[in-house]
């Protein structure tokens, strides 16, 4: 058996660890004689362990009392279109900010059901950049402001939280949600595809404040209304009790860590060392400026794109894979979530060395 370092950005590597516990775990879980695949979702043992996941959730980001925390299926998209059901009436503005292509799609999908205003837009940068708040031009009485905070495409991270006032701030965190310590209370809906920090893809975690649940449409497809999931406990209908249940191994791994602070050091070297092995270079490219610069997913360019291929053969064989940038952009993408050790950015950069010795 040999596992590589997996760079990809979503569905990404998860932690060796947690694979062992799941394998171990698969045919009997704890005795019951059974994979957690096979129970019934309204069983003792599958309710212990939603509740155990959604505890370790609560804990790890500190969520505070008044806020529901749903496990929903339809990965983070699905949730582009039931922030509008639940949070807009047809004639109600949404602002948007968009900085990129996931920004971008959430607000082609709210155009559907409300007026999404784009308040700030990072098009003009070519996304490099974030538009500083002062230039946002928000709606008076918004529904909400949605934002992005890790563009995973293009490597843009806000690294501190927008002022919006009283408005619900709505913040797609699948890309970055776990790999710090982030105040809760300062948002209205957190939402999270699960296959980037979390774990298997279709999973989504919604972190929904209270006050804002009950004002979803009459005709709000009912798996997609907050409220109803809410007083169902995420289960009003059978939920993706295996994808709970890995969210929750690896939640618990989270704490084993020393929770986010300790994640939060270690994401912050990771990312420091493979920015200043591209910065230091004179070979590797970063296009993103310094202040948004992700600490999830890196983005870099060769001098020349004939190289990419040769590039991508030599990580490969040397056990580095899934380098190779978003489709929509080219060049490379390094993605060093929460279950990137040191070591596989050490690797990279050794290799990216390496390449540029024989090649620069
Ligand atoms: C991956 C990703 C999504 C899409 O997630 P799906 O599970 O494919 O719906 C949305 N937003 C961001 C920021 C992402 O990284």
């Amino acid at each position: 058996m040999s596992r590589v370092f997996n760079f990809s950005a979503g569905p990404a590597a998860l932690p060796a660890e947690v694979l062992e516990q799941l394998r171990s775990e698969m045919l009997d879980w704890h005795g019951q004689g059974m994979s957690v695949m096979e129970m019934s979702h309204r069983g003792k043992a599958f309710v212990g362990i939603a509740q155990q996941a959604e505890s370790d959730l609560r804990e790890l980001l500190a969520i505070p009392a008044n806020y529901k925390v749903l496990f929903l299926q339809g990965g983070a998209t699905a949730q582009f279109a039931a922030i509008p059901y639940n949070l807009t009436k047809a004639d109600s503005v949404a602002d948007y900010v968009n900085t990129g292509a996931w920004s971008k799609k959430a607000i082609g999908e709210a155009k559907r059901y409300c007026k999404a205003n784009v308040a700030a837009d990072a098009a003009e940068g070519n996304y490099s950049s974030i538009p500083a708040r002062a230039t946002w031009k928000l709606t008076p009485g918004a529904a909400y402001v949605h934002y992005t905070p890790n563009e995973t495409i293009g490597g843009v991270e806000f690294h501190s939280i927008p002022d919006v006032g009283d408005v619900p701030l709505v913040a797609d965190m699948s890309s970055t949600i776990l790999s710090r310590p982030i105040d809760v209370g300062r948002f209205g809906v957190i939402y999270a595809g699960a296959q980037k920090n979390i774990g298997p893809a279709g999973l989504v975690v919604v972190i929904v404040r209270e006050d804002l649940l009950g004002r979803a449409r009459p005709d709000t497809p009912t798996v997609f209304d907050w409220k109803a999931m809410a007083a169902d406990g995420s289960m009003l209908n059978t939920p993706a009790t295996y994808s709970w249940y890995v969210a929750g191994v690896v939640f618990q791994w989270l704490k084993r860590q020393g929770g986010l602070a300790a994640m939060e050091k270690l994401n912050r070297a990771k990312a420091e060392k493979l920015y200043s092995a591209i910065d230091g270079s004179g070979f590797y490219r970063n296009p993103v400026q310094r202040e948004c610069r992700s600490w999830m997913n890196v983005p870099f360019v060769l001098p020349n794109a004939d190289l990419d291929k040769p590039f991508l053969e030599g990580a490969k064989a040397a056990g580095l894979v899934s380098l190779e940038g978003h489709r929509s952009v080219g060049g490379m993408r390094a993605s060093i979530y929460n279950a990137m050790p040191m070591a596989g950015v050490d690797a990279l950069v050794e290799y990216m060395k390496e390449f540029q010795r024989r090649h620069g």
